[in-house]
């Protein structure tokens, strides 16, 4: 087994190296953007959270990709089909008139993103925000394998246009766009179906000229955003960061730094007892500040260019474990939990949120999937009442019927009053086909001794193939006035 000892003299001997470093590192001591640069360069983070959220971030990269191919009951998983003006969400199917719906489910997942980032603050932006998943997992990470960590990045940015720096830069770049264009590719697979896509990306650029164009200007903004605009998009075009501004509270849970145990903080002195020395736990190694990707130090306390990404909680981690101090002098808390530097337990302060959240998940299953599966309007038609036919009273109806369900055939009959008759000029079945839109015209009859009222409600029920009740829908009927005698 390892001597205590000498762990720690390890630990020491490591700590002095990385102050060493930092004190050598002119542009370290404020953020990670060099004084001379118009740029972040943060350190390439490492440890246990690090190593979450990038398997959290492979887990997403690989739903984006496979998504356009996934399908639920034969209908793709997530399309906002464009040319055809209809979105599959789950494996189900809205129209233009499903907009009720729509706006209710956009309505309850904004306000579980309120609910969510009351409870949890920011962390979707960490660990789940495409912008964030594809900046530091995708193009961050290219950069570090093309340019090298923060120094050597630092390093090739100051220095002249020489062989070396064109031929990283312009590698870095080439590999930067083909990732854009690949991406630009598969989110216009959201929008078009992908069989759609490969037959236009087989025939001639000019065949599709708007395809093409949307793909490559797309592919540019990405492009740009990863390259150039970066952690601006998170300040300066996302609204979520001033919208968690607004709802926070000191019980939510967010990245911080516990000041009461860090302050007053003090440069490493091995030979030390920082306890006695009435010194804090921070060393001010500015590891978490260079690590950041927004450039800021969380040691100012809560921040709204914080985007939870945990590099700077992986940082000082790392540093206190080789400083042999306890660990979490930045971590997951909150300011409550800072200032009373007592623990409070997650379901105490959470358990609201988290049911709230729960309840509204639940009932956005409930309306997505509860959509009726066939859903019918019955309309007169302008001008017309009712009209006599072999002892019957009959109106006519335009129909529009939605099919949501796997029925190809359906038949409506009346409900209610039950001795009613529905008849089309046509079959008695009205021919559906999966997931479209039919309309037409049929005739509904009462005997005329059933009729007593000039207007009445009625129940048109909706049956599949097999005779199962679908859905029902109500219209009403008209006869004749009830002063006239019909006898
Ligand atoms: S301060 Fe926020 S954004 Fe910066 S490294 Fe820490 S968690 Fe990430
Ligand atoms: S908070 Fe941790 S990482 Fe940041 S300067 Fe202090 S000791 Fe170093």
């Amino acid at each position: 087994m390892q001597n205590p000892d000498a762990k720690s003299d390890h630990n020491r001997l490591r700590i002095k190296h990385i102050c060493k470093q930092q004190v050598n590192e002119e542009d370290a001591k404020n953020t990670s953007k060099p004084n001379s640069q118009n740029r972040l360069f943060p350190r390439k983070p490492r440890g246990s959270f690090t190593k979450y959220r990038s398997l959290v971030a492979y887990f997403f990269l690989i739903l984006f990709f496979a998504i356009p191919f996934l399908a639920i009951n034969g209908n793709p998983v997530l399309l906002f089909d464009v040319e055809d003006r209809q979105l599959f969400i789950a494996g189900k199917h809205f129209y233009p008139q499903d907009f009720f719906i729509l706006t209710l489910a956009a309505i309850i997942f904004l306000m579980s993103i309120i609910i969510f980032t009351i409870a949890f603050g920011r962390v979707f932006c960490g660990w789940m925000c495409p912008q964030t998943i594809m900046m530091e997992n995708v193009f961050r990470k290219i950069e570090y394998s093309i340019e090298g960590d923060r120094l050597q990045q630092i390093k090739l940015n100051q220095q002249n246009w020489d062989l070396e720096k064109i031929s990283k830069k312009g590698l870095k770049w080439t590999v930067f766009f083909m990732v854009s264009l690949t991406l630009s590719i598969f989110t216009s697979l959201y929008f078009l179906d992908f069989r759609k896509v490969f037959t236009i990306i087989n025939d001639a650029p000019f065949d599709h000229p708007t395809y093409f164009a949307t793909i490559f200007l797309l592919a540019g903004v990405i492009y740009y955003v990863f390259s150039f605009l970066r952690e601006k998009v998170c300040t300066l075009v996302c609204p979520y960061g001033i919208l968690q501004g607004i709802v926070i509270n000191r019980d939510t849970m967010n990245v911080f730094y516990d000041y009461k145990i860090g302050e007053n903080r003090s440069p490493w002195n091995k030979s030390e007892d920082r306890k006695a020395a009435g010194k804090g736990n921070c060393i001010d190694c500015k590891q978490c500040v260079t690590v950041c990707p927004m450039g800021i130090d969380i040691r100012n306390g809560q921040q709204l260019e914080c985007i939870h990404c945990t590099a700077c909680i992986d940082a000082c981690d790392e540093v206190m474990d080789k400083a042999g101090l306890p660990k979490g002098l930045i971590r997951y808390s909150s300011e409550k939990e800072i200032e009373t530097q007592q623990h409070i337990p997650f379901i105490k302060t959470k358990k609201t949120s988290v049911t709230l959240l729960i309840a509204l998940q639940f009932l956005l299953l409930f309306i997505v999937s509860n959509d009726n599966s066939v859903e019918a309007r019955l309309v007169k038609p302008d001008g017309t009442s009712f009209f006599f036919r072999d002892d019957k009273i009959i109106n006519s109806y335009h129909y529009t019927i939605i099919n949501k369900s796997d029925a190809k055939k359906i038949t409506l009959k009346v409900l209610d009053p039950s001795y009613g008759e529905v008849t089309s000029s046509g079959s008695k079945n009205i021919i559906l086909n999966k997931d479209d839109i039919t309309k037409g015209t049929i005739n509904i009859r009462f005997p005329r001794k059933n009729i007593t009222l000039s207007k009445q409600n009625i129940r048109i029920g909706i049956f599949d193939d097999r005779g199962i009740l679908l859905s029902s829908v109500e219209t009403y009927f008209e006869g004749p006035f009830k002063l006239l005698n019909l006898n």
